[in-house]
């Protein structure tokens, strides 16, 4: 095992690793920007070491800075965490030309799963269904247009380096698919310094079904089950359970022998995820690999009881991972994680950075906090508005979703508007319930409208008949 480590992120995931490292017996080594002089990851970790002013692209995103800061204090290994570095193919490649351990994929798995029309026809190949649409790349919107014309509309543009739910949009005819490739590629160009866009048939109410997978350098490959993200807004996770209240046992087992092929197509070693859309008929089809831990994993840990981040450190240190063979990877009860967001819920959750005056978690039986905030933090605007998860487990969905209720009761945020109530109304929410959620849950039944009248305790139809 390694004696130090560096871990090149900050918040709430750069506090998990300090968590499993102390655990280990590993020295950690936090980094942080101007604007982090006072995050509990910096304190928390063994070793601080300031990378860089606020901005990430001269802090988290300076791959030189990250580098050096390792080699100085001496960290053999460094941890990427989700988001800036982790999914850079060049970031991997210079810790390995500087003689430090990635504790991820091979550079080349990352750059063949990082691109999502390489990964598509990576996955077509080996044999696993891929969402109906182009062989590729699309260079002109007159290609786009054989391929929409091909698979039907409404069809989705999206960029090869996309990420986050950004660079992709909806075309419902022709004329849309002409004005929208050309804006899909600008903002991917902006967003990702790359404009390649491909197309995709745009699935009519689908869910996110994802499966995480752990591969070692001694030829072992599991999958961790899957979870369930189809509570998002504009294309991102806001909710996310395991197992899914869609699979049957028969369909679990298929997911999971596609992810192995995906595993398997580019000899993956260390944990990843890979992402599916479920259509109603229950057919699913492979979306994009991500070549990293995701934020939602504690909902795997928590039904499974495998710790991910230990497994990472495991499998890069050499080591065969402690949970090798599918038959010891149990599942065992129902998690729910809510992600609590600096953002306002009543008005279209703008992030709203600021200081929290009062920091008070709940506790107690099934409930998980993964969070750098504490009463008296300023939670810089710089950077992502992820708070703190609420992960809770239950035995049954059921049980889950009272403990959620309880534990969001007891959750008290001061100081600055949070994801809180929308997540208390969705625990009530009747579709949510009865598990009927698909992508499209939020626009449906989760709406501004549906929260401020949860909140005010004015119903919406009194409210519009009001004005
Ligand atoms: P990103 O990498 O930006 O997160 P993904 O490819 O993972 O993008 O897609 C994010 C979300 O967008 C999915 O969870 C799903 O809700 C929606 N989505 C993506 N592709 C399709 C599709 N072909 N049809 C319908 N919805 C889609």
């Amino acid at each position: 095992m390694f004696r130090k480590i560096l871990i090149a992120n900050r918040g709430e995931v750069a506090l998990r690793i300090v968590r499993a490292c102390k655990e280990m017996g590993v020295a950690s080594v936090a980094v942080f920007s101007e604007a982090d002089r006072d995050s509990l990851h910096a304190r928390m970790a063994d070793e601080a070491i300031c990378i860089g002013p606020a901005s990430s692209a001269l802090s988290y995103l300076s791959m030189p800075n990250i580098i050096s800061a390792a080699l100085v204090t001496g960290a053999e290994a460094v941890h990427p965490g989700y988001g800036f570095l982790a999914e850079n193919a060049a970031f991997a490649r210079a810790c390995a030309d500087s003689g430090l351990t990635f504790i991820g994929p091979s550079p080349d798995a990352i750059e063949r799963m990082g691109d999502k029309a390489v990964a598509r026809q990576t996955m077509m190949a080996a044999g696993v269904p891929c969402v109906p649409g182009s062989d590729g790349v699309v260079e002109t919107s007159d290609d786009a247009l054989t391929f929409a014309r091909e698979v039907g509309f409404p069809v989705l543009i999206k960029a090869s380096a996309g990420g986050g739910g950004k660079g992709m949009r909806v075309a419902t005819d022709e004329k849309e698919l002409h004005a929208n490739f050309t804006a899909a590629k600008t903002e991917a160009a902006a967003a990702f310094g790359n404009d390649e866009v491909y197309i995709e048939k745009y699935l009519a109410r689908p869910r996110h079904v994802e499966m995480q997978v752990l591969a070692d350098t001694h030829g072992n490959a599991v999958y961790l089950y899957e979870r369930d993200c189809s509570v998002q807004r504009r294309h991102q996770k806001l909710i996310e359970e395991a197992p899914s209240p869609a699979l049957t046992p028969e369909l679990r087992a298929e997911m999971g022998a596609a992810a192995m092929k995906a595993v398997h197509a580019v000899d993956y070693v260390n944990a990843g995820t890979v992402e599916f859309l479920l259509d109603t008929d229950g057919r699913f089809y492979f979306m994009e690999m991500n070549t990293r831990v995701q934020v939602e994993h504690p909902v795997t840990e928590q039904v499974t009881g495998v710790d991910i981040i230990k497994e990472q450190l495991r499998i890069a240190a050499g080591e065969p991972m402690k949970h090798a063979r599918q038959e010891d990877v149990h599942l065992s009860g129902h998690a729910i994680e809510f992600r609590i967001n600096a953002e306002d819920p009543l008005h279209n959750f703008r992030p709203h950075p600021g200081k929290i005056d009062v920091f008070n978690p709940p506790g107690g039986f099934g409930v998980r906090i993964d969070s750098h905030m504490y009463s008296g933090y300023t939670v810089p605007p710089y950077y992502d508005s992820l708070l703190a998860k609420l992960i809770v487990w239950g035995e049954t969905r059921e049980e889950a979703l009272a403990r959620a209720r309880r534990a969001l009761d007891e959750f008290i945020v001061v100081g600055i508007p949070t994801t809180i109530p929308f997540h208390q109304y969705v625990v009530e929410e009747e579709h949510f319930q009865r598990a009927e959620v698909y992508t499209d849950f939020v626009e449906r039944y989760a709406t501004t409208e549906d929260i401020t009248s949860f909140v005010t305790g004015v119903p919406v139809s009194e409210k519009e008949a009001d004005e």
